[in-house]
């Protein structure tokens, strides 16, 4: 019997068809955390433009690993690579959500990239209370981390003020995607007023 107890074999998240590399990828997940994987692409989906559209291809570069210290070693997390979609304005695949925070601006406009970045992010936290960005550290610079390890079985998470890299993501979010410098909100500055919708 592995130590990590059992876990679920996949080759998609919500039907929707996972790479590493290019190469189609089978991942090992716990069960309760591939559910959370899958909440996370449903919901995202829908605040996205009506014109992104399935299938996804999600480019991961890693699920579960036998790494000490790691919730990838229970199958409790994912490290996103990137996800791209269809555009059927026109039919083209773009990219959705690129993580490589690197390669922003050499396709499209940076802020685009950017933004996009940070709707994600803020959608996965929904989520799973345990997201790593490239605030976090420099390691998170080509990759999304995402687990369970806190959140556990819960559906959604909340905000925790004690947790540096959660108020990261928030100020993140305020600044990149609703362009509110984070401390104005309170003295009558722009308020966001809808979901994390990137155009
Ligand atoms: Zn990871």
């Amino acid at each position: 019997m592995p130590f990590h107890g059992d876990l679920v074999s996949r080759i998609e998240l919500w039907d929707q068809p996972t790479y590493y590399l290019g190469n189609t990828f089978t991942g090992a997940y716990d069960a309760a955390f591939y559910h959370r994987v899958e909440y996370f692409l449903e919901d995202w989906y829908y605040l996205l433009p009506d014109h992104w559209r399935n299938p996804m291809r999600i480019n991961v570069l890693g699920v579960h690993v036998d790494k000490a210290n790691s919730w990838h070693m229970y199958g409790r997390a994912i490290d996103f690579a990137s996800i791209s979609m269809l555009d059927s304005n026109g039919g083209n695949r773009f990219t959705a959500f690129e993580c490589a925070v690197d390669t922003w601006g050499t396709k499209r406009d940076f802020n685009i990239d950017r933004r996009r970045y940070w709707a994600a992010v803020a959608a996965i936290n929904y989520r799973s209370a345990d997201v790593l960005h490239y605030l976090y550290n420099a390691e998170h610079r080509n990759h999304v981390h995402m687990d369970n390890g806190r959140s556990g079985t819960a559906t959604t998470t909340t905000f925790n003020s004690g947790s540096p890299v959660l108020v990261k993501t928030v100020q993140a979010c305020l600044t990149y995607i609703w362009a509110s410098p984070s401390r104005s909100t309170a003295s009558g500055g722009r308020r966001p007023t809808a979901g994390c919708a990137p155009t």
